[in-house]
């Protein structure tokens, strides 16, 4: 089915809900998504930086009326290939569980990660590998944006008359880790939280945390099928 082949830019998945992917989903590459209903519209994480994320925002202007005017943005965690480029939709509600918020003014700003490949080309064996993963993107006059609206545990949000679940699962891949989960046409993007091909990386592993106790997930495996692509930022699956 063309809607799954893994190929950059956008995917239709059926009744106005969209991938956008970028092979090969190694370091940095991440996916996104959007969801609409009528004129109004919900973006699923923005990109590593300012070019991928406009490259991505005209893409899906080109065939998706709603996509004109972001209204609502959530980001799935504090990676900042999944939020560098939130200032592209800096007139949008942008959405996030409280630790993610919080991880992002903790975590590794845009202007680090520009010092930092600077100083790759005499940073020995680990600069060459920094470099090379990371000199496709472009890291200067990013202003990070943090989000205006946050929630823990989970949250309902109405994108016109489709309801969207938001369900945060961290600890896991990072702090606050949320699944968007949207009920009615059985297709979850799931940010970081799961790899193809590995296993995702814990940034924030569970080791320590007593108190934590896993919350119920959305029910993939049970579902009708499900298709990924090997090392996908974001995983979608949809019933039968
Ligand atoms: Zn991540």
């Amino acid at each position: 089915m063309k809607a799954w082949s893994y190929t950059r830019g956008l995917h239709d998945l059926g009744n106005s809900v969209y991938a956008y992917l970028q092979p090969d989903g190694s370091w940095g590459w991440s996916n996104a998504g959007i969801v609409t209903s009528g004129t109004a519209s919900l973006l699923i994480d923005t990109l590593f930086d300012l070019k991928l994320t406009q490259e991505m925002l005209d893409t899906m202007r080109k065939s998706i009326p709603a996509a004109a005017h972001i209204d609502m943005l959530v980001n799935t965690h504090a990676n900042g290939d999944h939020c560098y480029g939130n200032q592209l939709v800096a007139g949008a509600q942008i959405i996030a569980s409280a630790r993610t918020a919080e991880e992002m003014v903790t975590g590794v700003s845009p202007e680090q990660m520009a010092t930092l490949l600077k100083m790759a080309p005499a940073m020995g064996q680990l600069g060459e590998f920094m470099g090379r993963i990371f000199s496709p993107f472009e890291f200067d006059n990013i202003t990070l944006t943090l989000p205006n609206k946050t929630f823990e545990g989970k949250l309902t949000i109405q994108v016109g008359d489709r309801t969207v679940e938001l369900l945060e699962v961290g600890p896991a891949h990072t702090l606050g880790d949320t699944l968007v989960h949207i009920p009615t046409d059985r297709v979850i993007f799931t940010g970081d939280i799961l790899f193809i091909g590995g296993h995702p990386i814990m940034w924030h592993p569970l080791a320590g945390r007593r108190d934590y106790r896993p919350r119920p997930r959305p029910h993939h495996r049970q579902e009708g099928s499900c298709r990924s692509q090997r090392l996908p930022r974001i995983h979608l699956c949809r019933g039968a």
